[in-house]
């Protein structure tokens, strides 16, 4: 592989990697788990499309000090001994509204990345744990940070303010940044490229994995998204609740006696799909519970669907033409059943849907799923690591 690009994901106590060549070669990819405990592991693909899963501590030594993301990032680093990449792109959640675009990581930009923190106290603290263990390790490196919330900073202002006291705005930044920033924007892209529009035209995309979130996207810019401040607003997701009323925090407060951080804490973890069904976070379970005639199932699917399906139908509006609708991520790209619900309750779109294509699109098949008429449907992989990679090269001015 040459002129690779390696793109780093770091999560509190996880890191995700791929090494991304120019070409169609085999990523090399893998993930490291449980970093900061005893349990701490790493697994993933060679080049030669082998895997390997590395237990840090596989004798179970109490004493053993727990691996660390610098000690996960060098076994990383010695695993890709034989490809040096030519740069690293690290995914950073929040970019404020001082990045719109990547940028190269240099001591200002830390800072700053640092300084936004306040508004993503789970993430940012941890993308700057791998941006610093990565400078250590390959100090002579160029190194970009890709924002998730770069994509949405063209929104305009009647999208991402709240109806609040301006100077919560001014002094604080409380605003609407939305997130999933490198899907919206690659799935979109690559909608326009295969419908012979590149950069045109009205999409409404649906990125529904764990986390979900909807977007309208106008002639390449994002004009509104369904996350707000934080990746809690919007759609019904896997453990987060989406939309509720605001008045609900005082109702648990005053009834149940919930602290912040604990309603903070239900309305992330134990809500959205797992919250509806008591079942499970997982769309796969619930669709094959829901099929065994689980109501609590049945009724998860439908306020998902009937809530996507608002969701995009309010995207519409930041759109004066709308050519097509695209849906990505684990569900997205998989629940043939869960795109055609959320379809159905769209008839005023005009959208028909073919419902054999439709079945057929599934692991990683990329395609057209309508019927020919009225807005066009997509089912558009997800390349997050890929964008990141590019966008990498982009700001360092590599040749792809
Ligand atoms: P993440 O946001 O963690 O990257 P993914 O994009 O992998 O998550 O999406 C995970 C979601 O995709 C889970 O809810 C999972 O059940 C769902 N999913 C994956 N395959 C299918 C399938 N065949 N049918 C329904 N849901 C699926």
């Amino acid at each position: 592989m040459s002129a690779c690009i390696l793109v780093i994901n770091c999560g509190s106590s996880s890191i995700k990697y791929a090494l991304i060549g120019t070409g169609a070669e085999q990523r090399i990819a893998g993930l490291a788990e449980n970093l900061g405990t005893a349990q701490a592991r790493i697994k993933g693909t060679q080049a030669d499309g082998s895997t390997f899963n590395y237990q840090f501590n596989d004798n179970n030594d109490a004493q053993a000090k727990p691996a660390s993301h610098a000690d996960a990032l060098q076994y990383i680093l010695n695993q890709l001994s034989n490809h040096q990449p030519a740069a690293i792109g690290h995914r950073v959640v929040h970019g404020g509204e001082k990045f719109t675009q990547a940028v190269q990581i240099d001591p200002q930009v830390m800072a700053s990345i640092r300084q936004t923190s306040a508004l993503a106290p789970l993430h940012n603290p941890a993308n700057l744990l791998g941006i610093e263990a990565t400078l250590a390790l390959f100090p002579s490196l160029p190194q970009v940070a890709v924002f998730d919330t770069a994509f949405h900073q063209s929104m305009p202002p009647q999208a991402y303010r709240y109806a609040i006291p301006e100077n919560l705005y001014t002094d604080y930044g409380v605003r609407r940044y939305g997130f999933h920033g490198t899907s919206h924007a690659y799935v979109s892209e690559r909608a326009s490229i295969l419908a012979g529009m590149p950069d045109q035209g009205g999409w409404l995309t649906a990125h529904l994995g764990n986390g979900c979130s909807t977007c309208a996207i106008w002639n390449g810019q994002s004009m509104d998204t369904s996350m707000g401040l934080t990746p809690l607003e919007g759609v019904v997701m896997g453990t987060r609740s989406g939309d509720v009323d605001p008045g609900l925090h005082r109702f648990l407060a005053d009834n149940l006696g919930w602290s912040l951080l604990k309603i903070d804490e239900v309305l992330n973890r134990n809500s959205g799909l797992l919250g509806l069904s008591g079942l499970s976070n997982d769309m796969r379970t619930l669709v094959d519970a829901a099929k065994q005639g689980n109501e609590k199932a049945q009724l998860a699917v439908d306020v998902f669907c009937y809530r996507l399906a608002k969701s995009l139908a309010a995207m519409s509006c930041a759109l004066p033409v709308l050519h097509g609708l695209i849906f990505t991520g684990g569900i997205g790209e998989n629940a043939a059943d869960i795109r055609a619900k959320t379809i159905g309750l769209l008839p005023h779109f005009g959208c028909t849907l073919d419902d054999e294509k439709n079945q057929r699109m599934y692991a990683g098949a990329e395609g057209r799923i309508d019927a020919g008429q009225g807005p066009q449907i997509w089912v558009i992989p997800t390349d997050e690591e890929g964008r990141i990679a590019a966008e990498t090269r982009q700001v360092l001015g590599l040749v792809e």
